[in-house]
């Protein structure tokens, strides 16, 4: 076989509002496509259960996250929830170094400020089918009171609000047909000239 044509690697932006299932897609996607490695984003808030430090998250203190700041550590950087969260240039680069493309579940304010950094970048966001499921899902989680769930449904609100921000919107009706769908977006973005560039040699061996 040919050898493979020379590519950039890209930078896959997932946003959708908590509770839309956007964990569950990231989870099939990179499952199922080895050439796509995550993100570990650093955020200040607090692990939860079940959480592992470097693989959900890298967990740091306000401290650390003010230090990490200063030296400019930070592709992008936001306040969600009260907390901060944030993308490290090196998670980025350690990815795109090794050959692979990066995913990132950040949320709209992070997307924006990363487009500013990259404009190359892919975003897709996901909806979920109706705002009665995503309050459905969200009480499912657990044992929120009405008062968190309400706070959470606006936050919800407020993220949908910027879904055409986004080069592709997703509904989630169903995880896996929407997570074959963010992998077809993978495959096709993969496919686009202007991140082949290896293909003007190609074509230089072709036409002489
Ligand atoms: P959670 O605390 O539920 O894991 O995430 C809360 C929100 O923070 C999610 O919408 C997630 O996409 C967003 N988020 C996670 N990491 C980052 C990050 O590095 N930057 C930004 N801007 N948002 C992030």
């Amino acid at each position: 076989m040919a050898e493979p044509i020379l590519r950039r690697g890209l930078l896959y932006v997932l946003s959708s509002p908590s509770g839309a299932g956007k964990s569950t897609i990231a989870r099939k996607l990179l499952a199922a496509d080895d050439e796509i490695g995550l993100s570990v984003s650093a955020t200040t808030r607090p692990q939860r259960e079940g959480e592992v430090d470097g693989q959900d998250y890298h967990f740091v203190s306000n401290a650390r996250f003010d230090e990490l700041v200063e030296q400019a550590a930070f592709l992008e950087w936001a306040h969600v929830f009260e907390r901060r969260y944030g993308t490290l240039k090196s998670e980025v680069r350690e990815t795109l170094d090794a050959g692979r493309d990066v995913l990132l579940d950040i949320d709209w304010q992070g997307t924006q400020q990363l487009k500013q950094v990259d404009p190359d970048i892919v975003r897709v966001f996901i909806l979920p089918p109706s705002m009665e499921e995503l309050e459905r899902r969200l009480r499912d989680r657990g044992t929120d009171s009405d008062e968190v769930i309400a706070g959470r449904m606006q936050r919800a609100a407020d993220e949908i609000s910027h879904w055409a921000e986004y080069d592709y919107v997703l509904i989630n009706d169903d995880a896996d047909s929407c997570a074959a769908m963010a992998i077809d977006i993978l495959h096709a973005e993969r496919l686009r000239r202007n991140r082949r560039t290896g293909l003007v040699d190609f074509v230089r061996g072709l036409t002489g």
